[in-house]
Order: C-alpha cells, then structure tokens, then sequence
C-alpha cells in the first residue's frame, strides 16, 4: 500500500480484498477498500455509519430512510401537503432511480426539507379556524396550507350535526321542564353558538350540572326525564370521540336526529339511547381491529420495501459484476488472478442468491399476510358500514325500521306499476298493550313485541316485509294480493297467534291485534294508502278490537 499503483492495478487488488476478507461487493465497500488500498485520502463522504458490518452484510441504511419517509409522509407540515410530498418523492424515484447512491442522497435532502418545516397545527387547533362563524375575524394572512381539507370539512359537519342533536335533545326537555324553561333556552342558545371542540368540552361541564339538577327534581315526568337525561349524558361524555371520529358517525347521528326530532315518549328515549349505547361500543371495538389491521398492513409493507431495495440493489450490483468479471476475463491471463476472479464471482453469487432466495420468500410470505390484513380490513369496514349508514333494521325485534319500511314500501309500490300488480299493506295495533305492560312489566312487553315479530315472520311470505312503524305498531306490506289476500293472510296472522301463545314466566299470554287492510289504488302515493289502512285500523279497534277492517 506505500507505493503508488496505477488504477487497474488498485481495482484488482481490492477485488481480491473484498473476496478475501468477505466483504459484499457493493460500490461502498469497493470505494472504501480501493481508498484503504490506495492511501488516498477520504474525499469522498464518508460511508453511511451502520452500512455495512465487518461480516460484509448489508445493513440497510436504507430501510431507515424509508421508514423515516413514511413517517415523514404522514406527519403533518406547515405548508407541505401530503400531496405533495407524494409529488416530490415521485420525482424523485423517477429521475435518479439509476444510481442507488445519488437517489440515496436525493431522498435524504427531500426528507430534510420536509422535517425542517414547522410542523402543522394538529386537528384540535384546526378546529377554530376552520370555523370562523363566532370567533373573531382572525387578521393574519392565512396560508394555503391552513384552508381545509375535506377531513376536516366533514369534522365541521359532525360538529355542526352534533351540535343541533344536543340543541334538539335540550329543547325536548323544555315541554317536561317549564319552570326551567329560561335556562334550557340559554343552554341552547350556547350550544348552537360552540364553534369548536374545546367550548364544546365547557358547555358538557355546564349540561353536566343541568342535568344533576334535572335528576334532583324528579316527579311526575320521572320517566321521561331519567331517559332524557341519560341520554344527554351519553351523548356529552362522547362529544370528544365523536368530534375526533369520522364518516362512520354520520349515520348514527342521522339515527338519533329522527329520534330526537319526534315527540319524545320514554320508549323512544330508551330506543335511542339502546342505539347510541350499542354503536358506541360496537363502533369502539370495530374502530380498534381496523387500526390495528391497518397497523400490521403498514408494518409489512415497510419491510416489503426495505426487503426490495435490497434485492434491486444486489441484483443490479450482480449484473454489472458479471460484466466486469468477464471483461477482465477476456483480459487476463495470468492464473492467480483469474483464480481470484473464480472466487470472486462464486461469493458474488452466493451472496445474491441467498438474497434473492431470502427475498422472494419474505415477499411471498408478506404478499399473504397482506392480502390477508386487506380481507380483514374489508370486512371490518363493511361492518361499520352496518352499523352507521346502513341501519335498516329496529334494534328490538329485527323488523324493518321506519328507513327500511319507507324503502321497501317504495320499491313495492314501483315494482307494482311496472308489473301492473295488485300490492296491499296491513297496519296492526296490539290490542291493549298498556295493560300488558302495566300487569307484566315493560321487559315482557318488550318480550312480547319481539314474539309478535316473529310470527308474523313466520306465518308470512318471504317476499312480504314487516316493519315497526310505531311502539306497538307495525305495517306489513303484501306483494301481488289483492285487498282479499292480504286480509286472509292477517286473519292467519291472528289464528297462529292463539296458536303460537306469548310464554311470560311460563304463563301463556295472548298477544291479540287490530287491523287495518288498504289495497293500493292506481298511481295512489304511500302515504295516502298508509293513512286508509290506518283509519281502518282505527275503525277495528272502535268495533271491539282483535279484528281485521278492510280500507273503503
Ligand atoms: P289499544 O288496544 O287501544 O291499542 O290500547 P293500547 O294500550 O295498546 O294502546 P296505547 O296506544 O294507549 O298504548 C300503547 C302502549 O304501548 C303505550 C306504551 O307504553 C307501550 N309501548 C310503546 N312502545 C313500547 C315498547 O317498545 N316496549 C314496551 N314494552 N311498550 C311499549
Ligand atoms: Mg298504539
Ligand atoms: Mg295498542
């Protein structure tokens, strides 16, 4: 290494180094061992620290890369929208995808660039400024960057969803509470006005002694109250949640809005609140296996990445080995060195084979994790669907609710006008209903609808659909029958009820109905033919009950 040798010389001599000594061929280690050799000094930057180990293994000094850009990726930055961050590191791979140490360098001063921005503002201190309604004029030029993104568009949305749930819960308790009337009405009024999370969380403290207050006074309206209040109390312990979270809560949100929206009985109060309470938690669970399918997704798919850059990198090495190999082949005759090159190109060759070997089962291996994770994630995404937009169903009997009873009486009514067939609907009322509770208790009235609903399921047709139109109401709808049909099928409905009896405490109770029959007329709109069955309906209960009317 004291004299000075010309290059070719030098080239060789820290092949056969790197062969000897057991070192991957790789441009680093080569760079390094040809200055070793040489004595020159190190011009060059120095060699990543980490890159390589005295077993000449690769250490991927670019996985850490890549896990940095990832996370990099994600982390919000003032002025950097993920976008474009995708934008630049695109062009990137593509211009300087040839030389792995100049991409290498690239990609690290793009990862410099992104992280010595200042980092955005987090969701939480977005909220104001995407909702400047209440707040003051803010004066200070705001950048592109802080204008809102879709997400937080739909987080204002939810807020303002929110909030009028809140308000129409409030104003519900009015009617129960005049005497408190003034604070309610103030309590609304501030509630209305929140325009970001943090006042959202001030006003729950207050709503929080509101309703301590509403649970002191008792008295006749008790009942009502207590469920109000529970129900307030839910939704303000989960303002937080709800706010942080995302399109899955549209759809209960629009749930309770209907419920919120009707006149309130207990009965709807403890619906909605058996609603809320089992969204919630169905919604928590489904919400954590969904991170953490994403998180596993993620985890693979970072080391898919590192695992390929090394195989391109050993590979592409490989290629241009042979090449030079077989150069200095044709060139040499001398029997040691050719000796050398033999051994140089077998390491060579071991080398890349066990990584490509290494390699394409780890890809193989991680491909079906991911594959798997991806089903898994469809599948939990799918059943939050279920749960949010997608609630057809009532939660007690599994009858259709007044959303899936609106739809499937539609799609009846149009399928009737195309096929130029007969459809009728029957609305049933359960005969003396407030006795059943009053005598069994509410949980055997509950029992007995869910008992009701299932005969009729069972005595019906597949093609007919039964939905809870109200309490104890329920309206079925009859494809192809005529007004003759549908009050047969419902006299059938009342015989298999003597027959099918409702068993509280092992005591048979009779469930009995009154209904009303309505054939639809030509081009007769739903609520038109809803409103002929009710009225019969009536008519049956003002004639004795346990009877079915037809519709004039
Ligand atoms: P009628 O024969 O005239 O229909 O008398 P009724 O007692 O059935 O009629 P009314 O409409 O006066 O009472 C209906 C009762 O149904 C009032 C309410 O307490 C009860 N109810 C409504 N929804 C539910 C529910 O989900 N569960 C239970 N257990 N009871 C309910
Ligand atoms: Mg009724
Ligand atoms: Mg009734």
């Amino acid at each position: 290494m004291s004299t000075p040798r010309n290059p070719s010389e030098l080239a060789r001599e820290t092949l056969t180094t790197l062969a000897t000594r057991k070192l991957a061929p790789t441009p680093e280690n080569y760079a390094q061992m040809y200055r070793e050799i040489s004595g020159e000094p190190t011009a060059v930057a120095p060699a990543e620290p980490g890159e390589t180990t005295s077993h000449g293994q690769l250490v991927p000094a670019w996985s850490e890369l890549i896990r940095d850009l990832l996370r990099q990726l994600e982390t919000p930055h003032k002025g950097i929208t993920v976008t474009r961050k995708k934008d630049g590191l695109e062009t990137v791979l593509t211009r300087f995808s040839r030389d792995p140490q100049v991409l290498f360098d690239k990609l690290q001063g793009l990862l410099r660039s992104w992280s010595t921005a200042p980092a955005a503002p987090t969701a939480d201190e977005l909220v104001p400024s995407v909702m400047p309604a209440a707040a003051p004029a803010s004066t200070s030029p705001q950048t592109p960057a802080a204008a809102s993104t879709p997400a937080q568009q739909d987080n204002k949305d939810l807020l303002g969803q929110l909030r009028e749930l809140l308000a129409q819960t409030l104003e519900n308790t009015r009617a129960a509470q005049p005497e408190l009337d003034s604070e309610i009405q103030s309590l609304i009024a501030q509630v209305r006005a929140t325009d970001n999370k943090d006042r959202l969380n001030d006003l729950a403290k207050q709503l929080r002694q509101f309703w301590l207050k509403l649970e002191l006074r008792g008295g006749d309206k008790a009942k009502i109250q207590e469920g109000l209040v529970r129900l307030l109390r839910l939704l303000v312990e989960n303002v937080s949640e709800m706010v942080e979270d995302d399109k899955w809560l549209h759809g209960q949100i629009a749930v309770l809005q209907e419920i919120v929206a009707n006149p309130m009985d207990k009965h709807a109060i403890a619906d909605a609140e058996r609603t809320l309470r089992d969204t919630i938690i169905k919604q928590g669970t489904l919400k954590q296996s969904l991170t953490d399918a994403k998180a596993t997704l993620k985890s693979m798919m970072t080391t898919f990445i590192d695992r390929l850059g090394d195989l391109t990198e050993s590979t592409g090495e490989y290629h241009n080995k042979i090449e030079g190999y077989s150069q200095k082949i044709s060139k040499t005759d001398n029997l040691t060195e050719l000796n050398h090159i033999l051994k140089d190109v077998m390491h060579d060759t071991r080398i890349i084979q066990a990584s490509a070997l290494r390699s394409h089962e780890e890809l193989l291996a991680h491909k079906k994790q991911a594959d798997e994770a991806e089903a898994r994630i469809k599948e939990l995404e799918q059943e939050l669907e279920q749960v949010s937009e997608l609630v057809r169903e009532d939660q007690l009997t599994g009858a259709l609710n007044r959303r899936g009873l609106d739809e499937s009486l539609e799609r009846e009514l149009k399928r009737a006008d195309r096929s130029k067939s007969a459809v009728s609907i029957a609305m049933l009322d359960i005969d003396n209903f407030k006795h059943l509770n009053d005598s069994l208790g509410h949980q055997a009235g509950d029992l007995a609808l869910v008992h009701l609903t299932r005969v009729i399921k069972e005595t019906l047709r597949p093609a007919d659909s039964v939905g809870r139109y109200g309490g104890e109401e329920f309206l079925i709808v009859l494809p192809d029958s005529d007004l003759k049909a549908a009050i047969e099928a419902m006299q059938r409905l009342q015989r298999d009820l003597t027959k099918k009896f409702f068993l509280h405490n092992n005591e048979r109770v009779l469930v009995t109905f009154s209904a009303g029959v309505a054939l639809r007329g030509e081009n007769e709109e739903a609520e038109d033919l809803i409103g002929r069955a009710d009225k019969a309906m009536y008519l049956a209960k003002r004639t004795g009950k346990n009877r079915v009317v037809a519709a004039e």
